[in-house]
């Protein structure tokens, strides 16, 4: 029996699809419909038999899962037919409701509305696509994986700020982390490739994309990591601030007479690397170092100073540390951020082979000297394949 999966990740204005077949890990088809919403959207679909791109109207989610079905039967995929058992839903925040993955019913919906006050940007949208799909394809179970669920049972010290215990707990606040299904993936191939007993591995993952994140694991289990209530503190990344004094947005409100919105809009999406540089594309970034760019090498330090903070942080907190990995666009992609983020940490065990790390190899591999004591790795990050994994997991405990 065929155990296809076929993955959604839901936006406000994209739906993002893959068909998976789990047991070869093998993409039968992805695509995304972008600009929901408008009337000048787009279509793309993607298969063995090659890519198409068209432009539709898209008024709204029901009208893009409409759009999908046909791209699969101008692809030569009957839905009904293609060996799915599943449908599985990228959903951004769990809260503390869910640590696992659910399988999509009434409750676990109302559930999942409660949470969408922590995640108001993304959750609303995600749930949209839930009911949209359960529409599209009614026979299907339909499951939700949460990118917080990995990071549900950090230790209380890692999840707890130190705020007013009745205000954080009246209030929800704490730390929740994020990108937790691509920590989960990478954290679970590093044993894997190392030829390591999980339970006995120190670890600690950079996730470094347009957001970025950074993760401690012990023995398989998430002890701390860098985002927090949402998903804008700890690394700087291509829009977000990353760590702040809470301290600057009294001061934007009170002395710049800056909204919340305005500020919510600073720290979210005009900082970080566009903030410093004007850009958020490293290879644009690494252009601009090169021509002599002041801000864009100033925007590189900050970065790169972040990184090694946490690592050193995070290497604390694990008292012992075995592996560390680099994954997401920038972590997957670039040699430069790799090599400067762990530079002159010889005496913590870390040394990079900068052959290895040049190489243009595009798998899992690692990069680390043979005498570094701790392993350096780049494992591209999977996030669908983990999604169509979970879902099928829950879906199989039914059967
Ligand atoms: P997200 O999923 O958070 O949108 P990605 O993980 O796809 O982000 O990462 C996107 C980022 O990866 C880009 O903004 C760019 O900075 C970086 N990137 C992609 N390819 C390369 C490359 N070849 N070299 C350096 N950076 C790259």
């Amino acid at each position: 029996m065929d155990c296809n999966v076929l993955v959604f990740n839901c936006g406000s204005s994209s739906i993002k699809f893959q068909l998976l077949k789990v047991d070869t890990e093998q993409v039968l088809a992805k695509g995304s419909v972008e600009r929901v919403g408008s009337i000048d959207g787009t279509i793309t679909f993607e298969s063995a038999a090659g890519e198409t791109t068209a432009n539709e109207p898209v008024p709204d989610h029901a009208a893009g899962m409409t759009l999908i079905r046909e791209a699969f039967k101008r692809g030569g995929f009957d839905l009904d037919n293609a060996g799915i058992v599943a449908i599985g839903h990228r959903v951004v925040h769990g809260g503390a409701a869910f640590s696992a993955p659910v399988l999509i019913n009434d409750e676990a919906l109302t559930a999942m509305r409660d949470v969408s006050v922590l995640a108001p940007l993304h959750n609303p949208a995600n749930i949209i696509g839930i009911e949209r799909a359960s529409a599209a394809f009614p026979k299907l179970p339909q499951v939700a994986v949460f990118d917080t669920a990995f990071f549900q049972n950090l230790p209380a010290a890692a999840s707890t700020y130190a705020v007013d215990r009745q205000l954080a707990s009246d209030n929800g606040i704490r730390r929740y982390g994020f990108h937790g299904t691509s920590h989960q993936y990478v954290s679970g191939r590093v044993p894997l490739m190392l030829n390591r007993d999980p339970s006995e591995l120190n670890q600690i993952v950079l996730h470094l994309g347009n957001g970025a994140s950074v993760a401690a694991i012990r023995g398989g289990a998430p002890v701390e990591t860098s985002m927090g209530m949402t998903p804008l503190e700890g690394l700087v990344m291509g829009t977000r601030s990353g760590d702040i004094d809470a301290g600057v947005i009294f001061h934007l409100h009170r002395v710049a007479g800056m909204s919340v919105d305005q500020i919510d809009t600073a720290l979210n999406r005009k900082s970080g690397m566009v903030g410093l540089s004007g850009v958020n594309d490293f290879r644009d970034l690494h252009a601009l170092v090169a021509g002599g760019d002041h801000d864009a090498q100033l925007a590189l330090d900050v970065y790169i100073h972040r990184i090694k903070k946490y690592v050193g942080a995070y290497s604390a907190i694990l008292g012992r540390l075995d592996a560390i990995t680099f994954t997401a666009g920038i972590g997957e992609n670039d040699s430069i951020v790799r090599s400067l983020a762990l530079a002159g940490l010889e005496g913590f065990g870390i040394v990079i082979d900068s052959e290895r790390n040049n190489a243009k190899t595009r798998g899992a591999r690692v990069i680390s000297a043979d005498d570094s004591r701790v392993a350096v790795l780049v494992v591209p990050t999977n996030e669908e394949l983990e999604i169509a994994q979970q879902t099928l997991d829950v879906v199989k405990k039914r059967m």
